[in-house]
């Protein structure tokens, strides 16, 4: 029994070894993918739920691997995030959609994701002040999205650095709410710009569920608390209904568009004009 117990463990272990070492690869190519350009922002619009106009786009970052083909950044993120390369990353990301902003109409905002990790790091705000003036994009037009997870360690540097943001003029969004904890504190603490309520939420919005009470419930306290309201994952006109019933400002989803090349992005805010 002992020595089936330890090839048990040799077994285990091997097992291990080989999901680190896939991760290690992806690392690695990851890190020449930055260098080399293997990599592209990809935009999704977000729409007015009320007359159909765009006002921002997301930046949403595509990894085209030369063997395996796109690779989500759903599986990539994390591992930017764990080997540290997420700080060049991020950084890469908001250079490159700040710049791709500033050959948009005034009126389009561009919305950029940043990780809890980059928001640990000192120098986020003197990296966003860089990268608005590199291009000559105004402040206004910028949008952070954050998750709760920026909010569970460190309270007074978080605060303290999303407060610096603000100073300068960028607006914050509040990603995936609702899929953390305590959520609702959260609003307290910090007066965010924009709330975005996490897709699984609008997935059931038509169900028997509580989805629709929820959206709601946030819709409300971002109207008492001069907050908008951006529903996520919008595929259905049943939906986007709902959403308007219920008073969400926004929406962004397959039922308007998914997240497109910026060539093609440019071309849409040049011919679109509203529903
Ligand atoms: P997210 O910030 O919540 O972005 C929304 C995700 O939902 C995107 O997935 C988008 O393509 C997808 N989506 C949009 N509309 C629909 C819809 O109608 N139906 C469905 N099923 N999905 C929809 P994507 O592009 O795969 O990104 C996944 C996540 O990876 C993002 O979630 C974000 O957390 C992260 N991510 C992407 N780009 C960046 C980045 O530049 N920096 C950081 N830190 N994270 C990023
Ligand atoms: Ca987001
Ligand atoms: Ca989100
Ligand atoms: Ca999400």
């Amino acid at each position: 029994a002992k020595g089936d117990g330890r090839r048990t463990y040799r077994f285990f272990e091997t097992g291990m070894d080989q999901r680190a070492k896939a991760r290690r690869s992806l690392e690695l190519e990851l890190r020449q993918a930055i260098n080399n350009g293997g990599l592209e922002t990809y935009y999704q619009p977000v729409v007015n739920i009320e007359d159909g106009k765009i006002s921002s786009c997301e930046a949403l970052l595509r990894w085209r691997h030369p063997e395996r083909g796109m690779i989500s950044p759903a599986e990539f993120i994390p591992i930017a995030e764990d080997s540290g390369l997420i700080n060049q990353l991020g950084l890469w990301v908001l250079n490159t959609a700040c710049a791709e902003a500033a050959t948009w109409p005034d009126h389009v905002r561009v919305a950029v994701n940043v990780s809890p990790v980059q928001f640990r790091s000192q120098s986020l705000a003197l990296n966003v002040a860089a990268a608005l003036a590199a291009c000559g994009l105004p402040a206004s037009r910028l949008e952070l999205e954050i998750t709760e997870a920026v909010l569970i360690r460190d309270d007074e540097a978080a605060l303290d650095m999303l407060h610096q943001l603000r100073k300068l003029g960028v607006r914050i969004a509040l990603d995936d709410f609702g899929t953390g904890y305590s959520s609702l504190s959260y609003l307290q603490r910090f007066p965010f710009d924009k709330i975005k309520i996490d897709r699984s939420f609008i997935k059931d919005i038509a169900g028997p569920g509580a989805s629709s009470s929820i959206v709601q419930a946030v819709v409300n306290i971002a109207a008492a608390s001069d907050m908008t309201t951006t529903a996520e994952g919008v595929e259905t006109e049943q939906q986007r209904n709902l959403l308007y019933i219920l008073g969400c400002d926004e929406m962004q989803g397959y039922l308007f568009s998914p997240a497109i090349p910026a060539i093609d992005v440019r071309r849409l805010l040049l011919t679109h004009r509203g529903r």
